[in-house]
């Protein structure tokens, strides 16, 4: 706006205009290019934030999310590679990476504090799902890492879901028999089919952070009420994304949520800081 009315100003419509979309289109160019050069095992990491039980205040699974460490820039956050990767296709095999670290890391977990039950969540872009034999090359890196598929949950947004649903339903299907869980990610910022919901196998919804922000308020402390009871009512459990006060972790347990994930138990961090929290003497301060 402000680069438009400058243009105008003097004169020259669109000359001030174009040099500042020139210049962040080759920035993100520029993006594009050190992202293909950058290699997956080498910089690259995942971050690890807990999923806790909000009855017993155990973690009972752990959400992975990819970090980039650029050369230059130093850290870059996924909200900026990843839809660079999803126009390059890098996507695929920075996902396969992902996948297969998130579940060495997790049966490392499962032994080393004798939790056969943790669980690992690992979010999935579209062309991921597009995958020919999806379902059997992700049971092939179960098997590797000797994780049940009932220990992976694959994490899916609302709106890829619902725009891509007829292609899918096959593969969520694969996915299912093979008991692998699917969530649904940022749950209530899409556009929800509420008749379609039913019939995805989707075991958890993920209430988006936004909602979860200013729970404090009437209106959404009421929409995230309306989501939890629809939730249950299909037989599916809810997470609550991005708690970060404890008076909205008490309005959350007052509605019945069964999980919450948030800034208030932990950031996303390194293995062996989870590994922490993942040890029997670990209490969380703010109980
Ligand atoms: P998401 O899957 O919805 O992940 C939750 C995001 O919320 C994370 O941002 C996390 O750091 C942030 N968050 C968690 N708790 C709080 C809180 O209490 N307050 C606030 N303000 N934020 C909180 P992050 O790590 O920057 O990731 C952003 C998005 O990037 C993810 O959203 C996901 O869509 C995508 N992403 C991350 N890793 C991967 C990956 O391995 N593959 C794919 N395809 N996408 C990924
Ligand atoms: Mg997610
Ligand atoms: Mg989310
Ligand atoms: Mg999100």
């Amino acid at each position: 706006d402000t680069a438009m009315y400058r243009a105008k100003s003097n004169g020259k419509p669109y000359e001030v205009f174009d040099r500042q979309m020139h210049e962040s289109v080759t920035a993100l160019l520029r993006l594009e290019t050190d992202l293909r050069k950058s290699l997956v095992e080498k910089d690259f990491f995942l971050c690890y934030q807990p999923i806790v039980d909000l009855k017993s205040f155990q973690i009972t699974g752990m959400e992975s999310l990819m970090r980039w460490h650029h050369q230059e820039r130093g850290l870059v956050s996924p909200g900026e590679f990843i839809p660079l990767a999803e126009r390059t296709k890098l996507i695929i095999d920075l996902g396969w990476w992902a996948i297969r670290e998130a579940c060495q890391q997790l049966a490392y977990f499962q032994k080393e504090f004798s939790r056969p039950d943790l669980s690992v969540s690992v979010n999935m872009s579209a062309k991921q799902f597009a995958i020919h034999d999806l379902a059997r090359l992700i049971g092939d890196v179960l098997n590797n890492a000797c994780i049940r598929p009932g220990n992976l949950k694959l994490e899916i947004t609302e709106t890829v879901l619902m725009e891509n649903a007829k292609a899918m339903i096959k593969t969520l299907n694969d996915l299912k028999l093979m008991n692998i869980d699917l969530y649904i990610d940022d749950f209530g910022t899409g556009y929800s089919s509420l008749s379609y919901l039913h019939r995805f196998p989707i075991s958890i919804l993920k209430v988006d952070r936004s909602f979860i922000f200013e729970i404090t308020k009437k209106e959404n402390f009421e929409i995230v009420r309306t989501i939890i009871t629809l939730a249950h009512n299909l037989d599916m459990k809810v997470v609550a994304e991005g708690i970060e006060t404890s008076e909205q972790l008490k309005l959350l347990m007052q509605l019945g949520c069964d999980f919450g994930q948030g800034n208030l138990f932990s950031v996303p961090v390194r293995n062996h800081e989870i590994a922490k929290m993942l040890s029997k003497s670990h209490r969380w301060d703010f109980l």
